[in-house]
């Protein structure tokens, strides 16, 4: 065991001599993550059974290198963000020629040229109508600044009483409080926070597949919610066609054109939380853009600066804009990083590249090729579902996996895959060769064929 006094000296000294292209004695190695675990928490783990973590050296293209010398080919994009893969030369030289004029200004009062730049992109690729771009630092953050936006919005129109949301079962809209009370109710561990999480209004989730026929019943659900509660609802708010998080879900891109019809309807505003899908990953620019839709509200973050510096917008129309803006009225948000420039300076790289790619036929080709890579787990008996979206693959298991015991076989295959729960998936950055995916994809089959049999 390290005491974290020696270890503090320890790691100060090792950072500095150590270039961090040189692999990493092993011993090294042994007290750098030895003390991550004594004081360090990583995404969801417990601080008395820490899980294992991997020291990264570098990564480069589709790979992260660590410091014990393996190599790992990503299919996770750092979580659906690293679309152009890692360390791109042009983004990190956006993002070194803005650190020369300035690293960061607060946006009261100043503004600065890529933040103004990235506003004028954003609006360019979204959905005709979102005219106003509200930047915050994360993804989750986006979600509580659609919600208030919503909620403002309504008490600009004398509708105060509209302060709660309704949603699907099975959605994922980030861990913040707010976000948190849009989440699954059991994904989201309503039980846990009940007396803090505002009560809002579920919905079964969407019938699954992208095309299967619309159940009318279940447009009849929404449509009788908001008959009864409408009054009471300032938004509806889902992550349109693709349900990430809350299940790896595909559903009918037409069920987002009939809800949006029936929220204009009641006068509910629509959300579409685009954090994830966002950026072309479904094969259009938004996953909005399926069905032909402009909700009132977007959110996007994550591959915004092409998962190289956190960032997130929320993106409205200008009656709600405006509808918060009349007699004088401001919208009460405003965090410190507001649009960093480093981040902003990311976003425009990482957007000019994404306007390079044919973008339609690059995810098509990713799509087939994820395909082909994942269709032999479905000779797999423990295998329930093999699913594919744009740069999205899903395996599906009848039995959830146990991430402690599953994570190291994937290491030791060469691969970085995260799955949770039942779902074992690809997300990976949009340069995966074919052989990225096949290796990917066989390492899923021989784990899977490990494990279960
Ligand atoms: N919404 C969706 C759809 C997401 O997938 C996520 C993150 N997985 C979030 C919101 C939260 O984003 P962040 O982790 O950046 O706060």
């Amino acid at each position: 065991m390290v005491s974290i006094q020696n270890s503090t000296t320890f790691l100060k000294v090792t950072l500095t001599s150590q270039k961090m292209s040189q692999k990493t004695e092993t011993s090294n190695i042994e007290q750098l993550t030895t003390l991550d675990q004594q004081l360090l928490w990583h995404p969801y783990t417990s601080m008395s059974e820490p899980s294992p973590q991997y020291l990264v050296e570098k990564a480069q293209g589709m790979n992260i290198y660590l410091a014990d010398g393996r190599v790992l080919t990503d299919g996770t994009a750092s979580w659906w963000s690293v679309i152009h893969g890692y360390n791109h030369p042009k983004i990190t030289q956006a993002i070194q020629d803005q650190t020369a004029l300035f690293s960061h200004v607060m946006f009261g009062g100043l503004t600065h040229k890529p933040a103004i730049k990235l506003g004028e992109k954003l609006v360019e690729i979204s959905p005709a109508g979102l005219e106003r771009v509200f930047f915050s630092d994360s993804g989750s953050v986006a979600v509580e600044v659609a919600m208030k936006m919503a909620i403002q919005y309504w008490h600009t129109q004398g509708k105060p009483q509209k302060q709660k949301f309704a949603t699907p079962r099975s959605g994922y809209h980030g861990d913040t409080f707010a976000a948190m009370s849009v989440c699954d109710p059991v994904n989201g561990m309503h039980g846990m926070f009940s007396s803090t999480l505002t009560n809002q209004f579920f919905l079964a989730p969407p019938p699954q597949g992208l095309n299967s026929p619309i159940d009318e019943d279940y447009l009849i659900s929404v449509r009788t919610l908001f008959e009864q509660h409408a009054n009471s609802i300032a938004a509806f708010i889902i992550e349109p066609v693709v349900q990430n998080a809350g299940g790896m879900r595909f559903y009918n891109p037409l069920y987002l054109y009939e809800i949006k019809r029936i929220c204009e309807a009641f006068d509910v505003l629509f959300i579409a939380d685009e954090i994830a899908t966002g950026f072309g990953r479904t094969g259009k620019m938004f996953a909005c853009d399926h069905a032909n839709i402009t909700p009132d509200i977007l959110c996007v973050g994550k591959a915004l600066t092409g998962g190289n510096i956190t960032l997130a917008a929320t993106l409205t129309n200008d009656k709600v804009a405006l509808g918060i803006s009349q007699k004088g009225g401001v919208f009460m948000h405003g965090p410190t990083f507001m649009a960093n420039p480093l981040a902003c300076a990311a976003a425009n790289a990482s957007l000019e590249l994404l306007g390079s790619y044919t973008l339609d036929k690059l995810i098509s080709t990713l799509a087939q090729n994820l395909i082909d890579a994942l269709s032999p787990c479905r000779a797999l008996s423990s295998v329930y579902d093999v699913r594919c979206f744009g740069a999205i693959g899903v395996v599906e298991l009848h039995e959830p996996v146990n991430l402690k015991t599953i994570q190291p076989l994937f290491v030791d295959e060469g691969v970085w895959i995260r799955p949770f729960g039942k779902l074992i998936y690809l997300m990976p950055p949009y340069i995966a060769s074919q052989d990225d995916l096949n290796k990917l994809g066989n390492a899923i089959f021989k784990v899977i064929k490990k494990i279960r049999g």
